[in-house]
């Protein structure tokens, strides 16, 4: 049987873009087709446009440091029309890069929704119809708010990067890294910011004492924090927006934000006609090779639900085609991967949580907490956390918390060590790199 295509890819995001480029590189005659922008989540509403309001956000309390530090520098006022517009001029020049490595690459790009017609055809928005011999799904998640009186009223983090104007009061609902980084950025920027959690604490599923501390940090930058309490209705009032939560009370909020989780994006793309089985979450159920039920339809990142972080879906992708075009099956690995949470303060985790490993074996738990040099100085009562939680059997450090300034770049590298199967007195015997604030791993005792 010959195909127009030996690949079709559904979704131009972190695992659809990849995984196209890669199976082009290795001979094969791709198409990908993307129905909004290219680059999808991360690059345009989602990793990238965040870190830079991060960044933006961060200023704000820079401005003191420096003071502090002896420069003669006033706080001003935050511009974001003018940080929008430059934050959007990159996002363009990023999803120019995007369409150009397919281009370069020789993969046929279609602006166009697509969905599967049969279980080697794709057809477009208009109608046209495309073979390929394999089919990848990567068509990633989208926010999801939960429906009560009013709640059409949210906003969600797609929109958040948006705004006309930044609103003077904010509630930002829910307690995962969306709600609780974007608590930070709002704050920080000058927005009167409440966070409502539904549960005890936020980043349920981290380290417990990791978590503390980022909520009492987040409730010292300025955060109104609250936690066991939810929004029961919504409605309009003016300009405004008059929220009922849990305990009865009202609060009047210029915008509401809903980060309460992501859904995958798997509905009318066709799945049920061809059988491709889905999961209670609506997730593409896929085996260790990203094969969906369908044996020529393959699906990776966010569709489904495995772990929904960038480099998980590119990793993804690039195991899939190592499996299917270079005839070398490969199954990407979920074991160990580090992340970091962008709140302020931020967090940088890998491993097992302390409440975690202590379910499964013996531990020992080595912490420092300490206030870091540079913001100490400048009088700024920020709090530093360095735990390893180590196997008491095996000596190897299960699991590495650590919530500092930095602490995405600091877990990146102490993530090499821990897949590495390194034991606390490997991190002993590295000699400590004087002064920083990361030498505290390699000194715990
Ligand atoms: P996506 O990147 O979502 O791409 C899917 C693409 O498919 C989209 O462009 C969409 O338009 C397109 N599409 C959907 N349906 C169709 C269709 N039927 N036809 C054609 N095209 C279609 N991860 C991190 O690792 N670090 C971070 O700091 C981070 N920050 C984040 C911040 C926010 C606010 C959000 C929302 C997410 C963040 N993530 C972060 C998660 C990360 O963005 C996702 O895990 C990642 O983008 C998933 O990649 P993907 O390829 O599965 O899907
Ligand atoms: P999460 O699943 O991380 O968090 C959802 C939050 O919403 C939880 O606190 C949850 O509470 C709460 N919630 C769920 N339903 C309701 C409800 N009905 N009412 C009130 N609260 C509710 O999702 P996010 O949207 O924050 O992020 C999605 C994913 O995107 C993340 O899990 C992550 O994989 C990825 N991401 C990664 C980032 C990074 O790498 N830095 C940054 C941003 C996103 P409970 O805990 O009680 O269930």
């Amino acid at each position: 049987m010959s195909f127009d295509y030996d690949l079709f890819v559904i979704g131009g995001g972190s695992g659809g873009v990849r995984a196209a480029r890669v199976a082009a590189q290795a001979g094969a005659k791709v198409a990908l087709a993307e129905e909004d922008r290219y680059g999808g989540t991360c690059v345009i509403r989602g990793c990238v446009p965040k870190k830079l309001m991060v960044f933006a956000s961060e200023y704000s309390g820079m401005v003191g440091d420096a003071q502090a530090y002896g420069w003669d520098i006033k706080p001003g006022a935050f511009d974001w029309d003018a940080f929008k517009g430059k934050l959007h001029g990159e996002l363009d020049r990023l999803e120019g890069i995007y369409r150009g490595i397919l281009k370069n690459n020789g993969v046929e790009s279609f602006d166009s929704r697509a969905r599967l017609a049969d279980a080697h055809t794709v057809e477009l928005a208009d109608g046209t119809r495309k073979t390929a011999k394999h089919i990848l799904i990567a068509t990633g998640g989208w926010p999801t708010v939960p429906e009560f009186p009013g709640s059409e009223l949210a906003i969600t983090s797609n929109e958040i990067f948006n705004l006309e104007k930044l609103p003077e009061t904010i509630l930002i609902v829910g307690g995962g890294y969306i709600a609780s980084e974007f608590a930070g950025i709002l704050n920080g920027l000058g927005v009167r910011t409440t966070q409502f959690y539904r549960g005890e604490q936020i980043l349920r599923g981290f380290d417990e004492e990791a978590r503390s501390v980022i909520a009492e940090g987040m409730r010292e930058a300025g955060v109104d924090l609250r936690v066991n309490i939810n929004v029961t209705a919504m409605r309009q009032e003016g300009g405004k927006i008059r929220v009922t939560d849990t305990n009865g009370e009202e609060h009047l909020f210029d915008q509401v934000m809903y980060a309460t989780g992501r859904a995958p994006n798997a509905d009318n793309l066709g799945l049920e006609e061809l059988g491709v089985e889905r999961g209670k979450g609506g997730e593409i159920v896929v085996d260790q090779y990203s094969q969906t039920t369908v044996p020529s339809v393959y699906a990776v990142g966010d569709v489904t639900d495995r772990v929904a972080l960038t480099p998980v879906a590119i990793r993804e992708g690039m195991a899939f085609v190592e499996s299917v075009f270079k005839g070398n099956p490969t199954s990407p690995d979920h074991e160990l991967i580090p992340t970091a949470v962008f709140t302020q303060p931020e967090l940088g985790t890998v491993g097992l949580s302390e409440e975690d490993a202590a379910k499964q074996e013996a531990i020992e738990v080595y912490t420092a907490s300490f206030k870091p040099m540079q913001q100490s100085f400048a009088g700024r009562a920020q709090k530093v956390l360095m735990k390893l939680v180590v196997s008491k059997a095996s000596r190897k450090v299960l699991g590495c918390h650590i919530v500092a300034p930095g602490a995405g770049e600091m877990i990146q590298l102490a993530g090499i060590a821990v897949k590495m199967g390194a034991t606390k007195e490997d991190f002993d015997r590295t000699v400590a790199v004087h002064p920083t604030m990361s030498e505290e791993l390699v000194t715990l005792k």
